[in-house]
């Protein structure tokens, strides 16, 4: 399990505006650190960065002690599994959908990884199963069979790291319950960051950094931070 570091970052989408102002924390191996903020802290900037859409102006983001910057695109996000607010699926098979167009994903990966979604029982009652078609002409999913079905995605390449960009906010209240379960169990053997609008969402996290304005304005575990609303 890697350690995924922070250091002094700095980065703005114009070059007249900083978003993020030196922006520094870790997330040790395994832990899971969750990041809380107003709308417009920069919170989804710290998993664009991460997830090396852009490059800091300074300051580095190391996995491991290694500089993201110097490593292949391709290697950094082969480390990294995004369970998105609200993913996207493809007018395909279930199948498809979790193996993402992988060819050489093979049908055990696929079949382990909507169990560990939890999505398992529920593919194996449809009559076409894997094969069945979802989607605009196929069968429709709820929001919540469709958050699994994205998780499963995420698990197919087994990452290391986990980044969860308000994987529930999208959610009914009873299936974000039953969501958080299941993205609490997937993220105990990784090293995961979580991005949250709310602390009820986050309870479970090692430590949770409270975000403002690209700097970090507290930091401290939910019962800490809950005491001081
Ligand atoms: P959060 O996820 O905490 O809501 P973001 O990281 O999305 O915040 O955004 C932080 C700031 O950066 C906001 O002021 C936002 O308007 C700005 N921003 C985000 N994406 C872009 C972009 N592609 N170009 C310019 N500004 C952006
Ligand atoms: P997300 O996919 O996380 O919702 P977006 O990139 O759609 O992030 O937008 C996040 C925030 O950044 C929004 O508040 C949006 O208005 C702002 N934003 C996105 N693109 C730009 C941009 N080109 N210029 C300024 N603000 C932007």
């Amino acid at each position: 399990k890697p350690t995924v570091t922070f250091d002094n970052v700095v980065f703005g989408y114009d070059p007249d505006r900083t978003i993020l102002q030196g922006l520094s924390f870790e997330v040790p191996a395994g832990d899971n650190i969750a990041i809380v903020g107003p709308s417009g802290a920069g919170k989804s900037t710290i998993a664009r960065l991460l997830f090396r859409f852009y490059d800091p102006w300074s300051g580095r983001i190391l996995i491991d002690g290694q500089d993201i910057a110097q490593l292949q695109q391709a290697t950094v996000r082969g480390a990294i599994g995004i369970v998105p607010q609200d993913s996207v699926l493809f007018n395909d098979t279930i199948g498809y959908n979790i193996a993402y167009g992988k060819a050489d994903t093979d049908d055990r990966t696929v079949q382990a990884a909507a169990r560990d979604a939890a999505i398992l029982p529920f593919i194996e009652k449809l009559p076409q199963g894997f094969d069945t078609q979802v989607g605009e002409r196929g069968l429709k999913l709820s929001g919540g069979e469709k958050q699994r079905v994205a998780i499963a995605r995420t698990l197919v390449k087994n990452p290391p790291i986990l980044m969860l960009d308000e994987a529930t906010s999208a959610l009914d209240s009873r299936t974000e319950q039953d969501i958080l379960a299941t993205l609490d169990r997937i993220s105990r053997d990784r090293t995961t960051l979580s991005i949250a609008h709310r602390l009820s969402t986050i309870a479970d996290a090692d430590e949770i950094l409270v975000l403002d304005q690209g700097k970090l304005a507290e930091r401290g575990k939910h019962n800490q931070l809950l005491r001081k609303d």
